[in-house]
């Protein structure tokens, strides 16, 4: 499919805070790329918090509209309420369902002192966003001993297996090629039991045995975490159901330093969707300060994923010279310069 794509529609959609000020670079990584991707359209779209309080609405009508005329999109953040809002919720998690972006994929790398060496982290997180606990069923009665609360925590086999295989197909496209199942089945052994294996047939049933060079380890979920922390170098992909899957990915961010570094896409099987890790940072919006790196880094891993891996691997390898020389980095890095200077340095470079 990517070969016949004649033109690439990216639908933008800054929101809150930070996000004006780092999707526009995004955009600006992947125009700079010319000839490695087809022409390029892209869809200015709006949504968010601050548009709910000027519209009473987050998430337009139209905006899903045009996003389904598209191939891809970018998303920048949305400012979650302190308060719970009559009316409000949040976009991101509207898109997510109407779009059926069914995995959230987070790399998270650290850069190595010299171009070529191996970095010490370089592992991705494939997290199943549609099920678990977070299908938020959850009750609360009353007992004689006192209140007592219950949450369904839903796994199916359906997207189980469709996790597996957006795990199986990213581990294919690297050289490790290994992917590790995380779970609880020693305790939730119907749940996470059916998840195990479940990700394993999506391997024993492929045709022509495509992920034959594929291999599986599994891992308890906290042993996994320790693991994590001790010896990142062991793991290549990780995938896991949608909690445990959060709670691994922001931990694994930690590895890396600055949440203005970690990208993560939204992906389904026709949409693609890239996102910073990051909120809308509201103490430094407006200020140019915030570090575009991490939206830059969604943008190419968008791209990978919609095949055009060379692309991204000259942004990818722009935002690591930036980084490793150190010159021209936004203060949460410990520098001085501005988005805008930051900007400036790696579209040079690409
Ligand atoms: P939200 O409700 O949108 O998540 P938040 O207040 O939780 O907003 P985050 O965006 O999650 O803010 O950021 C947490 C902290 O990290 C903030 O202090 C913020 O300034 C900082 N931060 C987040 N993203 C960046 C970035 N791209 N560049 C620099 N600092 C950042
Ligand atoms: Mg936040």
């Amino acid at each position: 499919a990517t070969a016949a794509r004649q033109s690439l529609k990216v639908g933008l959609i800054p929101a809150d805070g930070i996000g004006k000020e780092v999707i526009p670079a995004a955009r600006a990584a992947i125009e700079a790329l010319g000839s490695d991707i087809p022409k390029l359209e892209f869809v200015d779209l709006q949504a968010g918090f601050e548009l709910f309080a000027r519209r009473g609405t987050a998430l337009p009508e139209e905006t899903v509209e045009a996003l389904q005329e598209c191939n891809c999109a970018l998303f920048g953040a949305v400012s979650s309420p302190i308060k719970k809002v009559t009316g409000y919720s949040s976009p991101i998690v509207a898109l997510r369902k109407k779009l059926d972006l069914y995995a959230n994929v987070r790399p998270v790398v650290s850069v190595a002192a010299n171009a070529g060496d191996k970095p010490s982290v370089d592992l991705v997180v494939v997290r199943e966003n549609t099920e678990c606990l977070y299908v938020k069923q959850e009750t609360i009665t009353s007992s004689e001993t006192g209140r007592e609360a219950r949450a369904t925590r839903l796994i199916t086999e359906r997207a189980s297996r469709r996790i597996g295989k957006m795990a199986f197909e990213i581990a294919l496209k690297r050289p490790r090629k290994q992917v590790t199942i995380i779970h609880k089945s020693n305790v939730l052994s119907v749940t996470d039991g059916l998840f195990r294996e479940s990700v394993r047939g999506v391997s024993h049933s492929a045709e022509d045995g495509r992920y034959d060079g594929v291999r599986i380890e599994e891992q308890i979920v906290d042993s996994a975490v320790y693991r994590l922390f001790r010896e990142p170098q062991i793991y290549d992909v990780m995938v896991a159901p949608n909690l445990y899957g959060d709670i691994i990915s922001d931990a694994a961010a930690a590895l890396v330093g600055s949440l203005g570094l970690v990208p993560s896409v939204n992906a389904g099987d026709n949409f693609v969707m890239g996102e910073p890790v990051h909120g809308s940072a509201p103490d430094i919006a407006g200020q140019d300060i915030a570090n575009p790196l991490a939206s830059i880094r969604s943008a190419a891993l968008m791209l990978r994923h919609l095949g055009y891996g060379r692309g991204a691997d000259r942004i990818d390898s722009a935002v690591d010279t930036v980084i490793r020389e150190g010159q021209v980095l936004t203060p949460d890095l410990g520098g001085k310069s501005k988005t805008q200077e930051v900007v400036a340095e790696v579209l040079k470079r690409i």
